[in-house]
């Protein structure tokens, strides 16, 4: 676990777009962090940068207590979810959460124990021998979890997860990302649109609009000063 902190930080894409306008944000050790805005107010750019994929224009990023500016994505410790979770199709359930821990080379029993773990705490212990294709869509955005929560890193970074999923899996979802987060406590930044996911998301919510911060609070406080 880490804590993430953005310090006056700009990025200015080629053809000179201002996509993020000296943010600055503190996410502590173990918080669940939503950043939420209308499409276009740089809440991807922004996490393509904590994760590495993008580079800062200005300011600095500490991840834990490090700069991190210039250190690419496998040197930063954190695991992505992405809205369109790539399973490897010919791979079972069990095998798409063990790849990329036997690329790293881990020891055959961790990588089990692993697994099981989070196959537990995602309720996919009778799916683990299916295939991607024998899955429901919210099963899969499950296994994507997975596959980031084996890795046991010190951050998840979350790009609109559930924006595939129809309306009632996103509900729950939402309480199993939760119960998630409060079981492994995991630093964790969010990026949505929607601002119901938003407000019953996070520890707080960091509202953008253009590329700046407009404000960050507890969604109760957000609540009640709109
Ligand atoms: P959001 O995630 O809130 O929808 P983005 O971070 O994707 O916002 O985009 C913020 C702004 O940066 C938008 O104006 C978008 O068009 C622009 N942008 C995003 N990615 C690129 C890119 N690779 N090159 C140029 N402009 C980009
Ligand atoms: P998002 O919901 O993440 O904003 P988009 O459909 O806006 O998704 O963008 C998808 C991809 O295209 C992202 O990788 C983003 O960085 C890139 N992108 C977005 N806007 C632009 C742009 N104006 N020029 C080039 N690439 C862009």
């Amino acid at each position: 676990m880490a804590k993430i902190v953005l310090d006056g930080v700009d990025k200015v894409y080629a053809g000179g777009v201002k996509a993020v306008d000296d943010l600055n944000l503190e996410i502590a050790d173990g918080e669940f962090m939503v950043l939420v805005g209308p499409s276009g107010c740089g809440k991807s750019t922004a996490l393509r940068m904590i994760a590495g994929l993008e580079e800062i224009t200005a300011g600095d990023l500490v991840i834990g207590e490090e700069v991190v500016n210039d250190r690419p994505p496998k040197d930063r410790d954190i695991a992505m979810v992405f809205q369109n979770y790539a399973l490897y199709p010919h791979m079972t359930v069990e095998q798409n959460l063990a790849f990329g821990l036997k690329l790293r080379k881990v020891a055959k029993p961790e990588i089990q124990r692993r697994v099981q773990e989070a196959a537990e705490m995602l309720g996919l212990e009778t799916y683990l021998k299916r295939k991607p294709a024998a899955l429901s869509g919210g099963q899969r955005q499950r296994v994507a979890m997975g596959r980031a929560i084996v890795r046991e890193p010190q951050a998840f970074l979350m790009d609109e997860p559930l924006s595939n999923l129809d309306a009632k899996l996103r509900v729950q979802m939402r309480a199993s990302l939760n119960q998630l987060h409060e079981r492994l406590g995991v630093t964790t930044v969010y990026v949505t649109h929607d601002q119901v996911e938003a407000m019953t998301l996070g520890d707080r919510v960091a509202v953008l609009r253009e590329g700046r911060l407009q404000q960050v609070d507890t969604p109760k406080n957000l609540f009640n000063n709109p």
